[in-house]
């Protein structure tokens, strides 16, 4: 035994015998992982689980885009109904 030991208190009372990792506990005293550190170690934890993006920022943004350049587009057909409607009874007289 020449690795570092972990060294916890077990239920015993003893001391854990088990090799220590890097943060110097065993891999069931809390030396294992403390999770991705590294930009793309975070990105792909983000994106381990990720399903259809219905609700991410990029697609509700992408659809409240959407839906007033429908509105707008809505509102200009009107007035160019309407500007028709007038040069109609004005041609009329
Ligand atoms: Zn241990």
């Amino acid at each position: 035994m020449n690795a570092p030991r972990c060294g916890a208190k077990t239920r015993r009372g003893t001391s854990c015998k088990a090799p220590a990792m890097a943060n110097g506990r065993c891999r069931m005293h809390g030396g294992k992982s403390t999770g991705p550190r590294t930009p793309e170690g975070l990105e792909r934890s983000r994106k381990a689980n990720w399903k259809h993006g219905l609700y991410s920022a990029e697609s509700i943004t992408e659809r409240k885009f959407i839906r007033q350049l429908l509105r707008n587009s809505r509102e200009t057909l009107e007035q160019v109904e309407k500007n028709v409607e007038a040069e109609a009874v004005f041609t009329r007289f």
